[in-house]
Protein backbone atom coordinates (compact mmCIF):
# COMPACT_ATOMS: atom_id res chain seq x y z
CA UNK A 1 0.00 0.00 0.00
CA UNK A 2 1.38 3.36 -0.88
CA UNK A 3 1.74 6.34 1.43
CA UNK A 4 -1.23 8.25 -0.20
CA UNK A 5 -3.66 5.57 0.20
CA UNK A 6 -3.03 4.20 3.66
CA UNK A 7 -6.07 3.82 6.11
CA UNK A 8 -6.40 7.28 8.12
CA UNK A 9 -5.94 4.93 10.96
CA UNK A 10 -2.80 3.56 9.98
CA UNK A 11 -1.13 6.84 9.52
CA UNK A 12 -2.89 8.34 13.08
CA UNK A 13 -1.22 5.09 14.42
CA UNK A 14 2.18 5.60 13.33
CA UNK A 15 2.39 9.08 14.86
CA UNK A 16 0.93 7.98 18.11
CA UNK A 17 3.87 5.85 18.24
CA UNK A 18 6.42 8.81 17.40
CA UNK A 19 6.95 7.78 13.75
CA UNK A 20 7.75 10.65 11.35
CA UNK A 21 5.06 10.27 8.38
CA UNK A 22 5.76 10.86 4.79
CA UNK A 23 5.09 13.22 2.50
CA UNK A 24 2.11 11.34 0.92
CA UNK A 25 0.68 10.02 4.16
CA UNK A 26 0.61 14.08 5.37
CA UNK A 27 -0.63 14.84 1.82
CA UNK A 28 -3.66 12.29 2.22
CA UNK A 29 -4.40 13.52 5.53
CA UNK A 30 -4.76 17.20 4.53
CA UNK A 31 -6.50 16.16 1.59
CA UNK A 32 -8.77 14.18 3.65
CA UNK A 33 -9.55 17.51 5.52
CA UNK A 34 -10.36 19.46 2.42
CA UNK A 35 -12.35 16.70 0.60
CA UNK A 36 -14.55 15.17 2.96
CA UNK A 37 -13.01 11.80 2.85
CA UNK A 38 -11.47 11.39 6.64
CA UNK A 39 -14.15 11.86 9.69
CA UNK A 40 -13.76 14.45 11.80
CA UNK A 41 -12.76 12.10 14.58
CA UNK A 42 -10.09 10.74 12.59
CA UNK A 43 -8.85 14.51 11.87
CA UNK A 44 -8.90 15.24 15.08
CA UNK A 45 -7.12 12.21 16.39
CA UNK A 46 -4.19 12.98 14.17
CA UNK A 47 -4.44 16.32 15.27
CA UNK A 48 -3.96 15.57 19.13
CA UNK A 49 -1.14 12.59 17.88
CA UNK A 50 0.93 15.71 16.20
CA UNK A 51 0.25 17.93 19.27
CA UNK A 52 1.62 15.17 21.44
CA UNK A 53 4.51 13.53 19.19
CA UNK A 54 5.63 16.81 17.49
CA UNK A 55 6.50 16.84 13.80
CA UNK A 56 10.72 16.88 12.41
CA UNK A 57 11.14 20.15 10.09
CA UNK A 58 10.44 18.01 6.96
CA UNK A 59 7.13 17.06 8.20
CA UNK A 60 6.09 20.67 8.92
CA UNK A 61 7.13 21.50 5.25
CA UNK A 62 5.57 18.89 4.23
CA UNK A 63 2.21 19.86 6.11
CA UNK A 64 2.69 23.33 4.95
CA UNK A 65 2.89 22.62 1.26
CA UNK A 66 0.21 20.62 1.28
CA UNK A 67 -2.25 23.26 3.18
CA UNK A 68 -1.06 25.83 0.76
CA UNK A 69 -1.74 23.55 -2.35
CA UNK A 70 -5.51 22.43 -1.24
CA UNK A 71 -6.46 25.67 -2.67
CA UNK A 72 -5.60 28.25 -5.04
CA UNK A 73 -1.81 29.68 -4.90
CA UNK A 74 -2.07 33.57 -6.29
CA UNK A 75 -0.19 34.13 -9.16
CA UNK A 76 1.82 37.31 -9.05
CA UNK A 77 4.27 36.50 -11.67
CA UNK A 78 2.91 39.27 -13.83
CA UNK A 79 3.98 41.86 -11.45
CA UNK A 80 7.92 42.77 -11.66
CA UNK A 81 10.02 42.81 -8.54
CA UNK A 82 10.20 40.82 -5.39
CA UNK A 83 6.34 40.41 -4.06
CA UNK A 84 7.28 40.57 0.15
CA UNK A 85 4.30 40.59 3.04
CA UNK A 86 4.55 40.54 6.39
CA UNK A 87 2.67 38.61 9.13
CA UNK A 88 2.46 39.46 13.05
CA UNK A 89 1.40 37.19 15.66
CA UNK A 90 -1.00 39.46 16.66
CA UNK A 91 -0.80 42.09 19.29
CA UNK A 92 -2.55 44.72 21.21
CA UNK A 93 -2.78 47.97 19.10
CA UNK A 94 -0.90 46.37 16.62
CA UNK A 95 -1.95 48.43 13.03
CA UNK A 96 1.89 48.37 11.78
CA UNK A 97 0.27 46.27 8.49
CA UNK A 98 -1.78 49.44 7.88
CA UNK A 99 1.89 51.94 7.80
CA UNK A 100 3.95 49.52 6.99
CA UNK A 101 2.57 48.50 3.54
CA UNK A 102 2.11 52.15 2.51
CA UNK A 103 5.31 53.10 3.12
CA UNK A 104 7.12 49.36 1.72
CA UNK A 105 4.90 49.61 -1.88
CA UNK A 106 6.12 53.66 -1.94
CA UNK A 107 9.83 52.65 -1.82
CA UNK A 108 8.72 49.90 -5.13
CA UNK A 109 8.50 46.81 -3.33
CA UNK A 110 5.10 44.85 -4.00
CA UNK A 111 2.99 44.04 -1.19
CA UNK A 112 0.61 41.56 -1.26
CA UNK A 113 -0.97 41.39 1.88
CA UNK A 114 -3.54 38.65 2.96
CA UNK A 115 -4.69 39.04 6.64
CA UNK A 116 -7.38 37.75 9.69
CA UNK A 117 -10.21 39.32 11.27
CA UNK A 118 -9.44 39.50 15.03
CA UNK A 119 -11.03 37.12 16.99
CA UNK A 120 -11.30 38.15 21.29
CA UNK A 121 -9.75 41.25 22.08
CA UNK A 122 -9.27 44.15 19.11
CA UNK A 123 -10.14 43.84 15.90
CA UNK A 124 -7.91 42.32 13.35
CA UNK A 125 -6.32 44.52 9.91
CA UNK A 126 -9.49 43.91 8.83
CA UNK A 127 -12.06 45.29 10.74
CA UNK A 128 -9.47 47.80 10.78
CA UNK A 129 -9.55 48.75 7.45
CA UNK A 130 -13.32 48.45 6.97
CA UNK A 131 -13.72 51.40 9.64
CA UNK A 132 -12.60 53.35 6.35
CA UNK A 133 -16.41 54.30 4.78
CA UNK A 134 -16.60 51.80 1.48
CA UNK A 135 -13.26 50.07 2.09
CA UNK A 136 -13.87 46.69 0.51
CA UNK A 137 -11.38 43.86 2.13
CA UNK A 138 -13.65 41.46 -0.04
CA UNK A 139 -12.02 41.57 -3.56
CA UNK A 140 -11.44 38.16 -5.64
CA UNK A 141 -7.71 36.84 -5.97
CA UNK A 142 -8.21 38.02 -9.81
CA UNK A 143 -8.75 41.61 -8.68
CA UNK A 144 -6.30 40.98 -5.71
CA UNK A 145 -3.65 40.10 -8.04
CA UNK A 146 -4.29 43.07 -10.49
CA UNK A 147 -4.22 45.48 -7.62
CA UNK A 148 -0.91 44.61 -7.00
CA UNK A 149 0.52 44.97 -9.77
CA UNK A 150 -1.76 48.51 -10.83
CA UNK A 151 -1.12 50.38 -7.49
CA UNK A 152 1.88 48.18 -5.68
CA UNK A 153 -0.38 46.89 -2.81
CA UNK A 154 -3.66 45.02 -2.13
CA UNK A 155 -4.58 44.86 1.42
CA UNK A 156 -7.27 42.23 1.28
CA UNK A 157 -9.34 38.86 3.46
CA UNK A 158 -8.69 35.40 3.66
CA UNK A 159 -11.15 34.18 0.57
CA UNK A 160 -12.61 30.39 0.58
CA UNK A 161 -9.86 29.29 -2.15
CA UNK A 162 -6.79 30.10 0.07
CA UNK A 163 -5.69 27.38 1.89
CA UNK A 164 -9.06 25.91 2.58
CA UNK A 165 -7.62 23.24 4.74
CA UNK A 166 -6.67 25.54 7.48
CA UNK A 167 -10.09 26.88 8.27
CA UNK A 168 -11.63 22.98 8.55
CA UNK A 169 -8.10 22.31 10.55
CA UNK A 170 -7.93 25.42 12.61
CA UNK A 171 -12.23 24.61 13.42
CA UNK A 172 -11.32 21.51 15.02
CA UNK A 173 -8.28 22.56 16.89
CA UNK A 174 -10.20 25.18 18.50
CA UNK A 175 -12.58 22.38 19.87
CA UNK A 176 -10.32 19.58 20.76
CA UNK A 177 -6.96 21.74 22.48
CA UNK A 178 -4.70 21.10 20.02
CA UNK A 179 -4.50 25.12 19.12
CA UNK A 180 -0.99 25.31 21.39
CA UNK A 181 0.84 23.26 18.90
CA UNK A 182 4.40 24.64 17.40
CA UNK A 183 4.05 22.41 13.79
CA UNK A 184 0.18 23.19 13.49
CA UNK A 185 1.00 27.20 14.53
CA UNK A 186 3.40 26.76 11.91
CA UNK A 187 1.79 25.63 8.89
CA UNK A 188 -1.53 27.02 9.47
CA UNK A 189 0.04 30.88 9.91
CA UNK A 190 2.58 29.32 6.84
CA UNK A 191 0.34 27.58 4.24
CA UNK A 192 -2.12 31.19 4.09
CA UNK A 193 1.14 33.07 3.45
CA UNK A 194 2.67 30.77 0.93
CA UNK A 195 -0.78 30.77 -0.88
CA UNK A 196 -0.36 34.59 -1.30
CA UNK A 197 1.66 34.72 -4.11
CA UNK A 198 4.69 36.50 -1.96
CA UNK A 199 8.18 35.67 -3.22
CA UNK A 200 9.39 36.23 0.32
CA UNK A 201 8.23 37.18 4.19
CA UNK A 202 8.88 39.14 7.39
CA UNK A 203 7.50 37.74 10.59
CA UNK A 204 6.96 40.09 13.36
CA UNK A 205 6.60 37.12 15.95
CA UNK A 206 5.33 39.30 19.36
CA UNK A 207 6.65 37.92 23.25
CA UNK A 208 5.54 38.95 25.98
CA UNK A 209 2.23 39.29 28.06
CA UNK A 210 -0.11 41.32 25.57
CA UNK A 211 1.54 38.45 22.77
CA UNK A 212 0.60 34.70 21.64
CA UNK A 213 3.99 33.81 22.96
CA UNK A 214 4.47 34.73 26.64
CA UNK A 215 8.53 33.60 26.85
CA UNK A 216 11.27 34.43 24.61
CA UNK A 217 12.41 30.84 24.38
CA UNK A 218 8.91 29.96 23.12
CA UNK A 219 8.74 32.92 20.75
CA UNK A 220 11.88 32.20 19.35
CA UNK A 221 11.00 28.34 18.60
CA UNK A 222 8.09 29.94 16.76
CA UNK A 223 10.34 32.26 14.89
CA UNK A 224 12.82 30.12 14.04
CA UNK A 225 10.42 27.26 12.73
CA UNK A 226 8.49 29.64 10.73
CA UNK A 227 11.78 30.70 8.98
CA UNK A 228 12.77 27.38 8.36
CA UNK A 229 9.60 26.32 6.47
CA UNK A 230 9.75 29.92 4.39
CA UNK A 231 13.26 29.08 3.56
CA UNK A 232 12.74 25.53 2.85
CA UNK A 233 9.79 26.67 0.01
CA UNK A 234 12.02 28.88 -1.43
CA UNK A 235 10.86 32.17 -0.08
CA UNK A 236 13.66 33.92 1.96
CA UNK A 237 11.95 34.67 5.68
CA UNK A 238 13.19 36.82 8.15
CA UNK A 239 11.53 37.24 11.59
CA UNK A 240 11.68 39.98 14.23
CA UNK A 241 11.34 39.30 17.66
CA UNK A 242 9.45 42.22 19.44
CA UNK A 243 8.22 42.99 22.64
CA UNK A 244 4.15 43.33 23.67
CA UNK A 245 4.07 44.27 27.20
CA UNK A 246 1.87 47.56 26.75
CA UNK A 247 -0.29 48.41 23.68
CA UNK A 248 2.06 49.56 20.42
CA UNK A 249 1.16 53.41 19.80
CA UNK A 250 -1.13 54.89 21.75
CA UNK A 251 -4.97 53.80 20.09
CA UNK A 252 -6.73 50.55 20.42
CA UNK A 253 -9.38 49.75 18.81
CA UNK A 254 -10.38 49.59 14.75
CA UNK A 255 -11.06 53.71 13.71
CA UNK A 256 -8.63 55.01 16.70
CA UNK A 257 -5.83 52.49 14.97
CA UNK A 258 -6.42 53.46 11.80
CA UNK A 259 -6.69 57.35 12.43
CA UNK A 260 -3.20 56.92 14.29
CA UNK A 261 -1.85 55.05 11.23
CA UNK A 262 -2.45 57.95 9.03
CA UNK A 263 -0.55 60.29 12.20
CA UNK A 264 1.99 58.35 11.24
CA UNK A 265 2.27 58.05 7.58
CA UNK A 266 2.32 61.93 7.93
CA UNK A 267 5.22 61.71 10.39
CA UNK A 268 3.37 62.98 13.40
CA UNK A 269 5.33 62.93 17.07
CA UNK A 270 3.68 60.49 19.89
CA UNK A 271 4.06 57.32 18.06
CA UNK A 272 7.67 56.58 18.03
CA UNK A 273 6.95 53.10 19.37
CA UNK A 274 5.31 52.32 16.76
CA UNK A 275 7.23 53.77 13.84
CA UNK A 276 10.69 51.72 15.49
CA UNK A 277 8.78 48.50 14.62
CA UNK A 278 7.30 49.52 11.43
CA UNK A 279 10.73 51.02 10.57
CA UNK A 280 12.25 47.61 11.53
CA UNK A 281 9.85 45.40 9.91
CA UNK A 282 10.22 47.66 6.80
CA UNK A 283 13.63 47.68 6.54
CA UNK A 284 13.94 43.75 6.20
CA UNK A 285 10.58 43.79 3.81
CA UNK A 286 13.62 46.38 1.33
CA UNK A 287 16.03 43.74 1.64
CA UNK A 288 14.64 41.44 0.83
CA UNK A 289 12.68 43.40 -2.30
CA UNK A 290 16.40 44.08 -3.22
CA UNK A 291 15.88 48.23 -3.21
CA UNK A 292 18.03 48.33 -0.71
CA UNK A 293 21.27 47.00 -0.22
CA UNK A 294 21.71 47.58 3.76
CA UNK A 295 19.54 48.28 6.76
CA UNK A 296 20.78 51.89 6.84
CA UNK A 297 19.75 52.47 2.86
CA UNK A 298 17.05 50.69 3.95
CA UNK A 299 15.86 52.86 6.51
CA UNK A 300 16.83 56.18 4.85
CA UNK A 301 14.46 54.89 1.88
CA UNK A 302 11.43 54.61 4.29
CA UNK A 303 12.16 57.65 6.22
CA UNK A 304 11.95 59.49 2.87
CA UNK A 305 8.68 57.81 1.97
CA UNK A 306 7.45 59.85 5.08
CA UNK A 307 8.81 63.01 4.74
CA UNK A 308 8.47 63.34 0.76
CA UNK A 309 4.50 62.44 1.52
CA UNK A 310 4.73 59.33 -0.74
CA UNK A 311 3.59 56.40 1.54
CA UNK A 312 0.73 58.75 2.51
CA UNK A 313 -0.30 58.89 -1.11
CA UNK A 314 0.18 55.13 -1.61
CA UNK A 315 -2.24 54.62 1.62
CA UNK A 316 -4.58 57.02 -0.35
CA UNK A 317 -4.21 55.26 -3.20
CA UNK A 318 -4.88 52.00 -1.76
CA UNK A 319 -7.75 52.82 -0.49
CA UNK A 320 -9.36 54.81 -3.23
CA UNK A 321 -8.69 51.47 -5.16
CA UNK A 322 -10.55 49.19 -2.48
CA UNK A 323 -13.41 52.02 -2.64
CA UNK A 324 -12.73 53.67 0.57
CA UNK A 325 -12.91 57.55 1.21
CA UNK A 326 -9.44 58.55 0.37
CA UNK A 327 -10.40 61.81 2.79
CA UNK A 328 -9.06 59.87 5.43
CA UNK A 329 -6.10 60.59 4.55
CA UNK A 330 -6.70 64.13 5.19
CA UNK A 331 -9.43 64.65 7.90
CA UNK A 332 -9.08 61.33 9.71
CA UNK A 333 -11.92 62.46 12.62
CA UNK A 334 -14.07 63.76 9.98
CA UNK A 335 -14.09 60.88 8.01
CA UNK A 336 -13.74 57.84 10.55
CA UNK A 337 -16.85 56.80 12.31
CA UNK A 338 -16.54 58.18 15.93
CA UNK A 339 -18.32 57.15 19.17
CA UNK A 340 -21.26 59.06 20.74
CA UNK A 341 -19.13 58.97 24.43
CA UNK A 342 -15.98 59.55 25.35
CA UNK A 343 -14.39 60.12 28.83
CA UNK A 344 -10.79 60.71 30.48
CA UNK A 345 -8.73 58.56 32.82
CA UNK A 346 -6.61 60.40 35.36
CA UNK A 347 -3.63 59.38 37.52
CA UNK A 348 -4.51 58.69 40.40
CA UNK A 349 -1.07 59.74 42.03
CA UNK A 350 2.29 61.28 40.79
CA UNK A 351 5.28 58.61 39.35
CA UNK A 352 6.60 56.97 36.74
CA UNK A 353 4.11 54.86 34.23
CA UNK A 354 5.78 51.52 34.93
CA UNK A 355 2.93 49.41 33.09
CA UNK A 356 0.45 49.57 31.03
CA UNK A 357 -1.03 46.00 31.15
CA UNK A 358 -1.64 44.91 27.49
CA UNK A 359 -4.12 42.23 28.24
CA UNK A 360 -6.45 44.63 30.01
CA UNK A 361 -6.63 47.48 27.63
CA UNK A 362 -7.43 44.75 25.01
CA UNK A 363 -9.98 43.38 27.70
CA UNK A 364 -11.49 46.42 28.39
CA UNK A 365 -11.81 47.31 24.00
CA UNK A 366 -13.15 44.01 23.29
CA UNK A 367 -16.03 44.71 26.07
CA UNK A 368 -16.29 47.98 24.66
CA UNK A 369 -17.38 45.73 21.11
CA UNK A 370 -13.63 46.69 19.27
CA UNK A 371 -13.03 42.59 19.21
CA UNK A 372 -15.41 39.78 18.72
CA UNK A 373 -15.93 37.10 21.10
CA UNK A 374 -17.07 34.62 18.59
CA UNK A 375 -16.37 34.62 14.64
CA UNK A 376 -19.95 35.64 13.60
CA UNK A 377 -20.08 38.61 16.00
CA UNK A 378 -19.79 42.40 14.42
CA UNK A 379 -17.59 44.81 15.81
CA UNK A 380 -18.01 48.53 16.76
CA UNK A 381 -15.42 50.31 14.60
CA UNK A 382 -16.06 54.15 16.98
CA UNK A 383 -15.12 52.23 20.46
CA UNK A 384 -11.56 51.63 21.98
CA UNK A 385 -8.83 54.14 23.87
CA UNK A 386 -6.49 56.75 22.63
CA UNK A 387 -4.10 58.89 24.16
CA UNK A 388 -2.55 55.77 26.41
CA UNK A 389 0.40 57.37 27.98
CA UNK A 390 3.34 54.97 27.81
CA UNK A 391 5.87 53.29 30.21
CA UNK A 392 8.55 55.62 31.45
CA UNK A 393 6.42 58.83 30.91
CA UNK A 394 6.17 60.91 34.27
CA UNK A 395 2.74 61.43 35.27
CA UNK A 396 1.13 64.21 37.99
CA UNK A 397 -1.92 63.49 39.84
CA UNK A 398 -4.54 64.27 37.61
CA UNK A 399 -2.99 63.93 34.21
CA UNK A 400 -4.49 62.29 31.41
CA UNK A 401 -3.66 58.43 31.28
CA UNK A 402 -5.86 57.44 28.18
CA UNK A 403 -9.45 58.28 26.84
CA UNK A 404 -12.02 55.78 26.51
CA UNK A 405 -14.55 55.72 23.34
CA UNK A 406 -17.58 54.21 23.99
CA UNK A 407 -21.26 53.60 22.29
CA UNK A 408 -22.71 52.87 25.59
CA UNK A 409 -23.04 55.88 28.13
CA UNK A 410 -23.84 52.95 30.95
CA UNK A 411 -19.98 51.39 30.11
CA UNK A 412 -17.97 54.44 30.92
CA UNK A 413 -17.00 54.92 34.22
CA UNK A 414 -16.55 51.05 34.52
CA UNK A 415 -14.05 51.58 31.04
CA UNK A 416 -12.16 54.36 32.88
CA UNK A 417 -11.77 52.39 36.12
CA UNK A 418 -10.34 49.44 33.46
CA UNK A 419 -8.13 52.10 31.95
CA UNK A 420 -7.06 53.25 35.43
CA UNK A 421 -6.61 49.90 36.94
CA UNK A 422 -4.26 48.49 33.61
CA UNK A 423 -1.98 51.46 34.38
CA UNK A 424 0.54 50.75 37.04
CA UNK A 425 2.51 54.43 38.82
CA UNK A 426 6.16 53.48 40.60
CA UNK A 427 7.77 56.45 42.69
CA UNK A 428 10.85 55.08 40.52
CA UNK A 429 11.59 55.32 37.40
CA UNK A 430 10.90 52.01 35.44
CA UNK A 431 13.46 50.31 32.93
CA UNK A 432 12.38 50.67 29.52
CA UNK A 433 13.03 47.41 27.44
CA UNK A 434 14.10 47.45 23.87
CA UNK A 435 10.99 46.93 21.71
CA UNK A 436 13.39 44.47 19.05
CA UNK A 437 14.30 41.68 21.21
CA UNK A 438 15.42 39.73 18.32
CA UNK A 439 16.43 38.75 14.66
CA UNK A 440 16.12 35.43 13.29
CA UNK A 441 16.35 34.06 10.06
N1 LIG B 1 -2.83 32.05 13.64
C1 LIG B 1 -3.14 31.21 12.64
O1 LIG B 1 -3.44 31.63 11.53
N2 LIG B 1 -3.11 29.89 12.91
C2 LIG B 1 -2.78 29.38 14.10
O2 LIG B 1 -2.76 28.18 14.25
C3 LIG B 1 -2.47 30.28 15.14
C4 LIG B 1 -2.49 31.62 14.88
Amino acid sequence: MSDATAFPQHIIARKRDGRELTRGEIAAFVRGATEGSWADYQLAALLMAIFLRGMTAAERVALTEAMMRSGTVADLSHVPGVKVDKHSTGGVGDKVSLPLAAMVAACGVPVPMISGRGLGHTGGTLDKLESIPGFRVGLSLADYAAQVGRVGCSLIGQTKDLAPADKKLYALRDVTATVECLPLICASIMSKKMAEGIDALVLDVKVGRGAFMKTLPEARALAEAMCEIGNAMGRPTRALITRMEQPLGRAVGNAVEVAESIACLRGEPGVEDLMEVTYALGAEMLLLGKVAADAAEARAKLERSIVSGAALEKFREIVAAQGGDPRVCDDPLGVLPRARFTVEARAARAGFVAEVDAMAVALGALRLGAGRVKAEDSVDHAVGFTRLVKVGERVAAGDLLGVVHASREEQLDEARAWLEDAVAIDDAAPEVEPLIVERVG
